[in-house]
């Protein structure tokens, strides 16, 4: 009988051989990846639904560099050179050249589950995927695509450029090599990295969430207005920012997302999101990226809604 002849394993790319970065979604995550990753050097192509997307990207981007260069973090050079670094792709066709394709595109598994199931095909056998979802099973996006082996998450906190952590979740598939290019990737980024087991929402927004939530609930129940609610756990709990205002900097739809993940993933009644946020995310009011949220940020200081 002929000894069956095992397929050649398809390794990922090795540490430090990463040279060209693929971002899918170019909205506040994806512009925040896009300008760390030209900033160290990388070659990055981000795929958007539309090209409005991305000139809208690139500006923020331009006016983050200018902010660092104003305050001497950066040269003025080196804005120009990282500027010139990033390029945009219509289709995933156009990430076809690129080592690691970092997607960050709505938290909607549906969602996502399309992209993964389009993208691969269009790329190098080699190339690592790695998803930025703030809570969805890893596992279960990587079981999409056909490399669960070299399939990551790689959690940036925002605004990417100034927070300095970077969650890795490895999926039950992911191999060494994977793990070990993508913990040399991000530590080329100057990003500290904190290892989580996948586990809903992971460890930052295991814990964040349900306290924002709470905060929801504590103003759904009339317990204070928006403006007590921060101002007493930025004065009483020394928070930079208060937790009604960082939600709205997250992004409500993103906030709500997150913890429908933990209520479904963890089926404990404890996780329940609060109805007021439900209601701020049906109405669109999804936070700063909309101009309303919990504050109506279309003035110049922002409002309180409530
Ligand atoms: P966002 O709404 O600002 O941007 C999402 C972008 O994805 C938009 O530009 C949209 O056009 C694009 N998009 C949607 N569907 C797409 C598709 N099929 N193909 C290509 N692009 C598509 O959202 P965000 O805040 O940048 O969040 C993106 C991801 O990052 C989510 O998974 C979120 O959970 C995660 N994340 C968010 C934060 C945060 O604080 N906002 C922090 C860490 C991680």
């Amino acid at each position: 009988m002929d000894t069956p002849v095992m397929p050649e394993a398809i390794t990922a790319q090795k540490p430090g051989s990463i040279r060209t970065v693929g971002i899918i979604g170019a909205g506040q995550m994806g512009n925040g990846i896009a300008h760390v990753a030209a900033l160290a050097e990388y070659d990055v192509v981000v795929n958007d639904l539309s090209p409005d997307a991305f000139e809208k990207a690139l500006k923020i981007i331009g006016r983050n560099l200018d902010r660092q260069v104003s305050k001497g973090v950066i040269p003025e050079s080196k804005k120009t050179e990282a500027l010139s670094r990033i390029t945009f792709a219509d289709s995933f066709a156009g990430l076809g050249s690129c080592d690691l394709v970092i997607e960050a595109a709505v938290e909607d598994e549906s969602i996502k589950r399309s992209i993964f199931s389009e993208l691969c095909k269009h790329l190098k056998p080699e190339t690592i995927v790695a998803t930025n979802t703030s809570s969805i099973s890893v596992t279960r996006l990587a079981s999409i695509t056909d490399r669960p082996d070299r399939f990551i998450g790689m959690h940036f906190m925002n605004p990417v450029p100034l927070m300095e952590l970077v969650e890795l979740i490895r999926g039950i598939a992911t191999e060494d090599d994977t793990f070990e290019t993508s913990r040399a990737f991000v530590s080329s980024l100057g990003k500290k990295i904190a290892i989580s087991e996948d586990f809903p929402a992971f460890i930052v927004n295991r814990i964040l969430l349900p306290m924002i939530n709470e905060a929801v609930y504590t103003l759904y129940e009339g317990v204070g207005t928006v403006e007590s609610i921060d101002k007493a756990m930025k004065l009483g709990a020394n928070h930079p920012m208060g937790p009604l205002e960082l939600a709205d900097f997250i992004g409500l739809d993103t906030c709500l997302s997150v913890m429908q993940v933990l209520y479904e993933g963890l089926a404990d009644s404890k996780y329940r999101p609060c109805p007021l946020l439900v209601k701020y995310v049906e109405a669109g009011w999804l936070g700063r990226k909309a101009q309303r949220g919990f504050y109506d940020y279309r003035g110049d200081t922002p409002i309180p809604t409530r």
